[in-house]
């Protein structure tokens, strides 16, 4: 990546987080701090089905290979990185030592199933709570970090949210949410930076989400929003025109940007996708059974 396109990208983020471009060189300072060393990201992982990792990988610019070995120093990351074995311990407990790293967490808790993750001979917990305290701040990226998720489905699995998990362990640490299944990796990359330019977590709602990016209800910034003022439904996905609030749409009462910063690299997003929002970055998802994720709301008693 060069220089322009660094700085493009900074002024972006600058954009997005505070409604100007004056911050672009704060934040590109940042990334360099993180490049040089001085905040590196520890990324670990419970139960979870990597999308998160894997939205990470499609992001917008910069493209990855760049994020992650000049501008991002991520020094652990169970799915891209390469080190295996004895070495990725040495590297976690070298960041367990260093305390300047901020963790990224994707994934549910196995709080009752404790052989369910593993890291070496070691149970996840026992290795989380560790990298918890040494931490400066916990980023839950993901709807199962964040809440549970599908981890969590089932009470019977006993996974928790990692939030869920510090309270548990009374681990009082500065974390945000990044609930979305996957999250956007905007969010991640956004969160990130801002909290190394500005030494702070950025602004966030009542529920540790960064307002910026769950700023209101999918519903109110939705395309398809002319037609559920005028009573035109979706009832059959071969229908392209119309609210697909009868397919069980949960962008009325599901908070997330969805809309306005769409996925894989601003392609497209659900309801964009003629697919209803099924909520996923709902701190309810997936569900009680018996509102499923496609149900209509109407026929819900
Ligand atoms: S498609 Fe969903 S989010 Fe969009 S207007 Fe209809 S109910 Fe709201
Ligand atoms: S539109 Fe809804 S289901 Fe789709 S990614 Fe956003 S929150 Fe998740």
């Amino acid at each position: 990546m060069d220089r322009r396109e660094f700085l493009k990208y900074c002024g972006k983020i600058s954009l997005l987080f505070t409604g100007s471009l004056l911050f672009a060189e704060d934040i590109a300072r940042a990334f360099v701090k993180i490049a040089e060393g001085a905040v590196n990201i520890l990324w670990l992982q419970g139960q979870a089905c990597s999308g998160d990792s894997v939205s990470l990988l499609y992001g917008d610019s910069p493209e990855v290979p760049e994020l992650i070995t000049s501008i991002i120093n991520l020094r652990f990351h169970p799915v891209v990185s390469v080190a295996q074995g004895e070495l990725v311990m040495r590297i976690i407990n070298q960041e367990l030592k260093n305390k300047d790293y901020i963790l990224c967490f994707e994934g549910a808790v196995p709080y009752k199933m404790l052989g369910a993750c593993k890291i070496g001979e070691f149970y996840l917990t026992e290795i989380l709570k560790k990298a918890i305290s040494s931490s400066i701040a916990v980023v839950a990226v993901g709807t199962c970090s964040s809440y549970g998720g599908i981890p969590a489905a089932n009470k019977e699995t006993g996974a928790i949210s990692v939030v869920e998990f510090m309270k548990r362990e009374g681990l009082n640490k500065p974390y945000v949410r990044l609930p979305g299944c996957p999250t956007n990796s905007i969010r991640v990359t956004g969160t990130v930076a801002y909290i190394v330019a500005f030494e702070k977590l950025p602004a966030l709602d009542t529920d540790n989400r960064p307002i910026l990016y769950y700023p209101d209800v999918i519903h109110n910034n939705c395309q398809r929003f002319q037609y559920f003022s005028q009573d035109r439904y979706i009832t059959d996905y071969n229908q392209k025109r119309g609210c697909l609030f009868k397919m069980g749409c949960r962008g009325p009462i599901t908070k997330a940007d969805c809309p306005l910063r769409r996925y894989n690299r601003n392609t497209s997003w659900c309801v964009d996708a003629n697919g209803p929002c099924i909520g996923c970055a709902n701190p309810k998802f997936p569900w009680p059974a018996e509102t499923g994720i496609y149900t209509d709301p109407n026929r819900i008693k």
